[in-house]
C-alpha cells in the first residue's frame, strides 16, 4: 500500500512533467473512483484548467488547479499515477486517464479498486482530520507523546491512525518500532520520555530513507515513469516473516494487531517492563 515515502515521491515525479499542463479530457473507465462532484461535473470543471502545483498530504494528493479548486486523489491499497504518451496502451485495472495538452496522459490504475478522488472547492472536507505531518519541522517528540499519551491502544494500530500521525501506514509503522526497539503491542500511553524520543526519531528517519529510495515496491507500487522503488530493499522487518533479524539473527515474527499483519523481531523488540503489552 503506497504510504508517506511513496505519495511523495510519485508527487515529486509528477510535479516536473504535469506543473503548467492543462486538461484536455478524462476518461472514467470505473465511475466509482469519483467521490465528489457527480460524474457528468467532473469532466466539464476539470476542462482547460492548468496544474499550478501538486502537494501531499499524509497519503493523498493534491493538484492545485488554476480556478483554485483542488484534485484529490487517494491511491489506497493498490493505486497507480503514470505519465504516458498519448493513446498509450491502456493498462488493465485502470480506473481513469487525464488527457494532457502536451501529448502527456496521467493513467490512474487500481487493482483492488479502493482508490478515490475528489474535485472540491475546500479541500478541508477531504483532508480537514488528518494528524501532523511527520516530516514537518513542528513535529516535535512533544507533538508525538501529546499523540500516543492519551491512548491506551497497541503502539502499532496508533502509529497507523491517520488523525494522530499522517502518513504512516503498516511498513513504516513496523520498520520505525523495530528502529526504536519497541514491541508492535506496547501500550502506547506506557511510554517512557526517552522512548517517545527514539520512536520520534525513528519514525523521521524511516521515512526519509524510504523516500531516497522512491519508495518500496513490496507489493503494486511503481513510480510514475513504470520504475519500481527501492526503499523495500532496505527493511528490517516489514515483509520479512520468517527470516532472520539483521541484528540478532533471530526469525522475524508475523502477528495480527487490529486486522494488520505486524512484522518484528522477538528479540530486539522485548517490549521491555512487564505488563506493558496487550
Ligand atoms: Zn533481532
Amino acid at each position: 500500500m503506497p504510504e508517506l515515502p511513496e505519495v511523495e515521491t510519485i508527487k515529486n515525479e509528477l510535479l516536473p512533467q504535469v506543473k503548467g499542463c492543462h486538461f484536455v479530457g478524462v476518461s472514467l473507465l470505473r465511475p466509482e473512483v469519483l467521490r465528489q462532484p457527480e460524474a457528468s461535473e467532473f469532466g466539464p470543471r476539470l476542462y482547460g484548467q492548468r496544474v499550478e502545483d501538486i502537494h501531499r498530504r499524509g497519503k493523498y494528493l493534491l493538484f492545485h488547479l488554476s480556478s483554485g479548486e483542488r484534485l484529490i486523489l487517494h491511491l489506497k491499497m493498490s493505486g497507480l499515477l503514470l505519465i504516458r504518451p498519448s493513446f498509450a496502451q491502456v493498462e488493465p485495472y485502470t480506473t481513469a486517464i487525464f488527457r494532457l495538452d502536451d501529448r502527456k496522459e496521467l493513467h490512474f490504475c487500481d487493482r483492488r479498486k479502493l482508490g478515490a478522488m475528489w474535485l472540491v472547492e475546500d479541500e478541508n472536507k477531504i483532508i480537514g482530520r488528518l494528524g501532523p505531518e511527520p516530516l514537518d519541522a513542528n513535529f516535535s517528540p512533544q507533538v508525538l507523546s501529546r499523540s500516543l499519551g492519551r491512548h491506551r491502544v497497541p503502539i502499532k494500530a496508533l502509529l497507523c491512525d491517520q488523525n494522530l500521525i499522517a502518513g504512516i501506514g503498516n511498513m513504516y509503522a513496523d520498520e520505525a518500532l523495530f528502529a526504536a526497539c519497541l514491541h508492535p503491542l506496547t501500550k502506547a500511553d506506557s511510554l517512557s520520555s526517552q522512548e517517545v524520543g527514539r520512536l520520534h526519531q525513528a519514525i523521521q528517519e524511516v521515512l526519509e530513507r524510504a523516500i531516497a529510495g522512491k519508495g518500496a515496491s513490496t507489493d503494486t507500487y511503481r513510480r510514475p515513469n513504470g520504475q519500481l522503488g527501492s526503499a523495500h530493499f532496505e527493511f528490517q522487518v516489514a515483509h520479512r516473516g520468517g527470516e532472520p533479524c539483521y541484528s540478532c539473527g533471530i526469525l522475524i515474527e508475523r502477528i495480527s494487531i487490529r486486522g494488520r499483519g505486524s512484522y518484528f523481531c522477538p528479540n530486539c523488540q522485548r517490549g521491555g517492563l512487564q505488563g506493558r503489552l496487550f
